[in-house]
């Protein structure tokens, strides 16, 4: 019966001449979730922005929209052509599919009336459905016009009504593209896709980069982080991943640095090449998936080391200050944790050091690295790196 969907996009921040844009890029994103469907139309009409959709799609349509980031709210309604008598059937046809749905003993109508010409005010409509409604529905519910635990919404309009009562929760955040583009150094753990998710939420594009030790890292666990990436993807839109094979330098490493050093000498160099990256790639920041505490390299002091090498843009860190059950349970709510949890080896994992350093110090980092010729190392993965997209 719903022919329609209204969107609500109701971030405060959005001022003036941000509007639009901000609107033009919602609905640019909504036309891509939907990408591939048949029987809908996005649109603007009476100053927001609407979904039109078949009735056998209308649930589809839902599921998909309300994931779109600026979706903050959505409302499933009928729009029809204008008219009284159409408007008090709809009325009553939204209000029995309501209570059908769920528990409710007190509504209100709320008719808000455009068609000033009209013989009847606002109240009087407002009386008149609701009485209509209540003859057709006698002793199921009760009118209460201050605490209503359900309110059907009619709006009489000169061309067209609309007439809706479910609102729906989207998940918020801005339209993605409208704040540029990041690169996200995304692992086949369970942190650094629900950290690529919170950027992408702040209206970020995502590029993805990925460190790999093949053939000591197997083909299944880069298949792992593509299968994440997917699924991030359906909130971020598509990614790039930029797979990068870090073990010429980890062998290197191995070879010629302190043991301890291993794991953060390998993460600055992932550091250095995911900048090269978002470089040549429009990104204007790194995303990691780092918190404070959670292991021995995310140490303040670790922090420093890794964010020593980043010289031309902002490192973002949307989880650093997350414990692990919650960021768990974003990652349960988006649907990743299941594949992060898949046992796969990953690249750090192949040259763990006994006992890690936990308080590296930068002079000794800078001391260890003389021994490299960090240029080199640094082109030579570039050149290898291949290009993934989801
Ligand atoms: P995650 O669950 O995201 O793997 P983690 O708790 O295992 O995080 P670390 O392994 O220390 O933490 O990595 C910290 C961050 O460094 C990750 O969140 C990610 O952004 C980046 N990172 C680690 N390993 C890789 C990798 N193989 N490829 C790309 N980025 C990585
Ligand atoms: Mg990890």
């Amino acid at each position: 019966m719903f022919n329609t969907i209204i969107i609500r996009n109701g971030e405060v921040a959005i001022k003036g001449e941000n509007r639009p844009v901000f609107e033009k890029k919602l609905m640019t994103n909504i036309k891509k979730a939907l990408y591939g469907m048949q029987g809908y139309k996005v649109y603007k009409g009476e100053g927001r922005i609407y979904v039109d959709a078949d009735p056998e799609i209308m649930d589809q349509v839902i599921d998909k929209v309300k994931n779109v980031f600026g979706v903050v709210t959505l409302s499933p309604a009928i729009k029809t052509e204008k008219g009284y008598d159409n408007l008090k059937e709809i009325c009553l046809k939204v209000f029995e599919d309501a209570i059908e749905n769920g528990e409710y003993k007190t509504f209100k109508m709320d008719v808000k009336r455009q068609n000033k010409s009209f013989h009847m005010t606002s109240p009087e409509m407002t009386k008149d459905i609701a009485g209509y409604i209540l003859s057709q529905n006698p002793d199921v519910i009760a009118v209460d016009v201050f605490k209503p635990e359900l309110t059907v919404y009619a709006e009489f309009r000169d061309n067209v009504n609309i007439v809706y009562a479910r609102k729906i929760d989207g998940v918020g955040g801005l339209p993605v593209g409208i704040n540029g583009k990041v690169a996200t150094l995304l692992s086949g753990g369970i942190d650094s896709p629900v950290a690529t998710y919170m950027a992408s939420k702040r209206g970020l594009e995502i590029e993805a980069v990925h460190f790999h030790s093949f053939p000591f890292t197997s083909e299944k666990s880069a298949q792992k982080v593509e299968q994440l990436a997917k699924i991030v993807s359906l909130y971020t839109g598509n990614i790039k991943i930029h797979m990068v094979n870090l073990l010429p330098i980890q062998k290197e490493i191995a070879e010629k640095c302190p043991e301890e050093l291993m794991t953060i000498l390998s993460r600055r160099f992932m550091m250095r090449i995911a900048e090269l990256i978002a470089q040549q790639t429009g990104c204007g920041a790194l995303v990691t998936g780092e918190s404070i505490g959670q292991v021995a390299s995310q140490t303040i002091e670790g922090l420093t080391a890794t964010n020593d090498v980043v010289k031309s843009m902002p490192v973002i860190r949307p989880l650093i200050s997350f414990d692990k059950e919650d960021i768990i349970k974003i990652a349960r709510n988006i649907d990743t944790f299941e594949t992060s949890i898949i046992p796969e080896e990953d690249c750090c994992t192949v040259f763990l050091p006994k006992r890690p350093a936990t308080k590296p110090k930068l002079e000794k980092i800078y001391k260890a690295e003389e021994a490299l010729d960090v240029e080199r190392l640094v082109s030579e993965a570039m050149e290898n790196a291949t290009v993934v997209d989801v």
